[in-house]
């Protein structure tokens, strides 16, 4: 790779000292992307598996999206939820004609798509329950965002360290554990949190059965079933919704990340007798629904529902979870290749546990932007619209890193 340039330094140098500390950026400062392929201010060029954490599903630029960027931005920027706008209205129309909700509620980001579900399922048990009907269940392993009650739902003690007292009525249970949730629901339960592919949590795919066993657990305990779909949803699992891979209904479902194709739009859909939980006054976002963000979401939504899409996420997909088994093949560096359609992980032999950072950097060094999920899985989420020939080089250059990293 070329030297880093001025500008490069200037702006790593300077975002070190300015930025709370709580990220720790690559050295690399990214400038352009198109399609597959991104740019960074050196004219370093790489293709993209990293989709801005499965955000940029639809590739960068898509003229689609593009299209309606611009339109929507010579229009109409913000108009607030004291006034309807186009793009929002139909965004919600379309999303109820083509999934299980009957109602729809706009935000700007996963953690509040999930805080407002958090509210709703407990709005709904206040308004039809017993009084102590308040307790929400969510899985070991889970991630549901980092405001205070998300990062409470998100069972893993190291997002919670120096934020207690965490807000009450969240329990824990073990994920894929049929008789743990078994035992651990009552009728005090208001609501079951689940990501049918948990993300960040090591790309680990619910087991078949399991999130229809929470279904009959719910109805039987009338508590709400949520599925958090921030990740796995929007085609990145071949279908619209990871839960879609078992025959089950949802309550509430939350979305986000590719749901704008870069905009930052996050939303709560609903339905049946949970639909009607939120009345007036009881929630609200300021940005929720902006029409810039709506606009381009549509266009996004309308890719994530094509067939072309989706059949383009089963080849794809297969083709590298193939060259993943090829080079374990011959490198036997993973123990587990796993996940959906173009969800996938690498979980690191043991010999190599805690190393999957060293293995991104290795990735990035090769021209390759990849993700981990957890020290020990890489995780690959490509572009959903990737191309043959993009992901082609993409596979061979992934090769390239494992066989350097491995000494190969
Ligand atoms: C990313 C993510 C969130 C949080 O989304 P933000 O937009 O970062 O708030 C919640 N749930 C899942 C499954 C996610 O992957």
């Amino acid at each position: 790779m070329a030297s880093e340039n001025s500008d490069t330094k200037h702006l790593v140098d300077t975002g070190q000292q300015v930025y709370v500390p709580n990220y720790a950026p690559k050295h690399i400062v990214l400038d352009r992307g198109e399609g597959a392929r991104m740019w960074d201010l050196d004219g370093n060029e790489y293709i993209d598996l990293s989709t801005g954490i499965a955000v940029n599903s639809f590739g960068h630029q898509h003229p689609d999206l593009v299209a309606a960027f611009t339109e929507q931005g010579r229009k109409l920027w913000h108009a607030s939820n004291i006034y309807y706008v186009e793009p929002a209205v139909r965004l919600a129309e379309e999303i109820v004609e083509s999934t299980f909700a009957d109602r729809v509620f706009f935000c700007n980001s996963g953690s509040e798509a999930n805080e407002a579900a958090i509210k709703l399922v407990r709005k709904h048990a206040s308004m039809h329950g017993p009084d102590d009907k308040r307790e929400i269940i969510s899985f070991e392993g889970s991630f549901h965002g980092r405001t205070l009650a998300a990062v409470t739902a998100t069972a893993q003690p190291k997002y919670h360290e120096g934020f207690g007292p965490m807000p009450g009525g969240f329990s824990y249970c073990d994920f894929n554990d049929p008789d743990a949730i078994s035992r651990m629901i009552s009728d005090k339960t208001c609501a079951v949190l689940v990501e049918a592919v948990q993300g960040e949590g090591g790309i680990t795919p619910a087991q078949q059965g399991f999130l229809k066993h929470l279904r009959t657990l719910c109805d039987k305990h009338n508590a709400l079933l949520v599925f958090d779909e921030i990740q796995c949803g929007m085609g990145r699992t071949g279908k619209m919704f990871g839960y879609e891979w078992e025959d089950v209904t949802p309550d509430v479902v939350t979305m986000a990340k590719a749901l704008g194709g870069g905009m930052p739009i996050g939303a709560l859909l609903v339905a049946g007798k949970a639909a009607d939980a939120l009345p007036f006054g009881s929630h609200g976002s300021t940005f929720g629904g902006n029409p810039v963000a709506a606009a381009v979401a549509r266009a996004a939504f309308r890719l994530a529902r094509s067939p072309e899409t989706m059949a383009n996420v089963e080849k794809q997909g297969d083709r590298f979870r193939a060259a993943l088994h090829e080079v374990n093949e011959e490198l036997g560096l993973f123990k587990d290749i796993r996940g959906r359609g173009m969800m996938i992980g690498a979980e690191l032999v043991d010999a190599h546990a805690g190393k999957a950072g060293e293995l991104l950097d290795v990735c990035t060094a090769h021209g390759l932007l990849t993700l981990v999920a957890g020290p020990d899985v890489l995780r690959l989420l490509p572009p959903l619209t990737i191309t043959d020939e993009e992901t082609s080089e993409a596979v061979s250059k992934l090769g390239a890193a494992c066989r350097a990293w491995a000494g190969a």
